[in-house]
């Protein structure tokens, strides 16, 4: 069984029909990834599997428990976390208080330390940081504690949406190679991208939205092929 499943999943704003039907699943072990246009419903994909905007119909299952009622809190403990759109980082406050806000969820003291210590020891450039005021990162820095701030909730399940927005060339390399990093030691990535050729170069597996729907979904390698998807997306046609 898949680690996550989205069946049929519907959602609406008002008379905006944001979500139609859109069904999807995560395996252990997988990086996959969501293209689409701005407005496509991406992010709101990635808000209703966290729950984070109600459904108006389908379900979700998560680690074989179906979630589709449970509230964010629930699902973020059961290792289902997001990195939003534009970050979220809280400037006011240093690196590693911002890391701690990322445990707030767990109750096990030491395992935190733990895990602090881990994620330090893979951002040397946060722990050189940890007493500086997050308004002090570049912002390739702040997209780091971001994943860093998720990676203290002990995820099984990490949803990104659109990270590699707004950084530089350099930061955007990185990037991309700490998710694979992260998804060979363990970690099960859904991706959301502008950077479709970027996404589909470290995806297993690639699903497309239009307009709230599922148009295309399979191998990378077949969409990165694919006219249709070349022309909308990957700036030939
Ligand atoms: P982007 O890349 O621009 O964020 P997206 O693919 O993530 O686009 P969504 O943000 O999920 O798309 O938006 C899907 C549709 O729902 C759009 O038509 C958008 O205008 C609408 N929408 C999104 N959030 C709201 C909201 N809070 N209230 C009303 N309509 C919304």
């Amino acid at each position: 069984m898949a680690l996550l499943d989205v069946s049929g999943i519907s959602v609406s704003y008002g008379r905006v029909n944001a979500l139609k039907d859109v069904s999807l699943q995560v395996k252990e072990g997988e990086i996959v990834t969501v293209l689409g246009a701005n407005g496509a419903g991406k992010s709101t994909l990635l808000k209703a599997i966290l729950g984070a905007v109600p459904l108006k119909s389908g379900g979700i299952t998560f680690a074989d428990r179906d979630v589709t009622r449970a509230q964010p809190h629930k699902r973020i403990a059961e290792g289902l976390v997001l990195v939003p759109e534009g970050r979220r980082i809280l400037i006011s406050l240093t690196v590693e208080e911002n890391l701690k806000l990322g445990a707030h969820m767990r109750r096990d003291g030491t395992a935190i330390a733990g895990e602090m210590d881990a994620i330090y020891a893979r951002f040397p450039n946060l722990a050189e940081r940890r007493n500086m005021l997050a308004s002090c990162l570049s912002g390739g820095e702040q997209q780091m504690l971001a994943i860093g701030r998720a990676m203290m909730a002990k995820p099984r399940l990490m949803m990104l949406d659109e990270p590699s927005l707004g950084l530089s060339p350099l930061f955007v390399q990185k990037l991309f190679e700490l998710i694979v990093e992260l998804n060979r030691d363990g970690l099960a990535v859904l991706l959301v991208e502008q950077n479709t050729g970027k996404a589909l170069s470290v995806a297993h597996r690639a699903t497309v939205l239009e307009l709230g729907r599922v148009t295309m979904a399979g191998d990378p390698k077949t969409l990165a092929d694919d006219p249709r998807l070349q022309a909308a997306y990957l700036g030939a046609g």
